[in-house]
């Protein structure tokens, strides 16, 4: 079955790693037009680089680092080559640290703040008006917003105000057409932790506590986005959908 994504011109932040990545392959493979954003040149966007290739159809790669609005002004500058419109804007950047709150300096707090929270607004204000009716923004939260944990505060308010951000976007842009829904995963292995003792502590863990007694895969929160900037989920907005494997 077509998600008629085909041709749709949709932008993602964080692409070049994890679950961003995971999210390119999935739209370029559904035949969305990509354009995914990196901050960091590496080897793994040069691998993604050859891996759109691949896929074929149309895509590109632009560095910014999203919480800084002189560099979301130039990266939309070079969006406007790509692209006239953005049908899907995917909010995936993000980035954690684990600190006591006693010990977290306002530098750190700011830092994932930035990211976290800032660089969708930033990131969304300066896409709403290349997108149409019909179109959507899709948040990367997290299910840690409604959980709490020690060690992650800063993590946590960041990501439970990008809920609060989701709900009240989805009420303005509503009379648009346009929708806006957050994706709030658990916990998902990605590349970044590629030491194996790790990745088993963590398997061991965490999977127990999942009812589907296995941590998540990037391409399970890449269906869910497909579902979400597709048509089959048009009567849905301000959704928060939970991708945790039943914890
Ligand atoms: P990764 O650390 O693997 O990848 C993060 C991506 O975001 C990288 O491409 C990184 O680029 C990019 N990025 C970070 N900061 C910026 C910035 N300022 N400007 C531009 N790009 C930036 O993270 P995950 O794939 O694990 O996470 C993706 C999203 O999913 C995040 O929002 C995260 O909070 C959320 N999430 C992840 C979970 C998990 O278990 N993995 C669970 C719940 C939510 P660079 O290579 O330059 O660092």
């Amino acid at each position: 079955m077509s998600l008629g994504l085909e041709g749709k011109n949709v932008l993602v932040t964080g692409g070049s790693r994890g679950i961003g990545r995971g999210i390119v392959h999935a739209l370029a493979t559904a035949g969305a037009n990509v354009a995914a954003v990196y901050r960091t040149r590496s080897e793994a966007v040069d691998q993604l680089e050859r891996e759109l290739k691949e896929i074929g159809g149309k895509s590109t790669l632009i560095q910014a680092d999203v919480s800084d609005s002189a560099a979301v002004e130039q990266m939309f500058a070079e969006y406007a080559e790509f692209a006239d419109t953005v049908d899907v804007l995917v909010n995936n950047a993000g980035t954690i640290s684990h600190i006591p709150f006693q010990e977290l300096t306002e530098a750190e707090w700011r830092r994932v703040l930035d990211t976290n929270l800032t660089a969708p607004f930033l990131v969304s204000q300066r896409a709403i008006p290349l997108i149409p009716a019909g179109g959507s923004i899709i948040n990367i939260g997290s299910k840690l917003a409604r959980v709490g944990l020690p060690l992650r505060t800063h993590y946590i308010a960041s990501k439970a105000g990008m809920e609060g951000l989701n709900r009240s976007l989805a009420k303005e842009l509503g009379p648009k057409q346009i929708r806006v829904n957050l994706v709030a995963p658990g916990v998902i292995e990605t590349e970044a932790v590629t030491d194996p003792k790790v990745l088993a502590a963590m398997r061991e863990k965490y999977s127990n506590l999942t009812a589907l007694g296995r941590l998540g895969q990037t391409d399970d929160v890449a269906g869910v986005v497909l579902f979400l900037a597709s048509d089959l989920s048009k009567y849905m907005t301000g959704e928060i959908v939970t991708v945790d494997g039943g914890i």
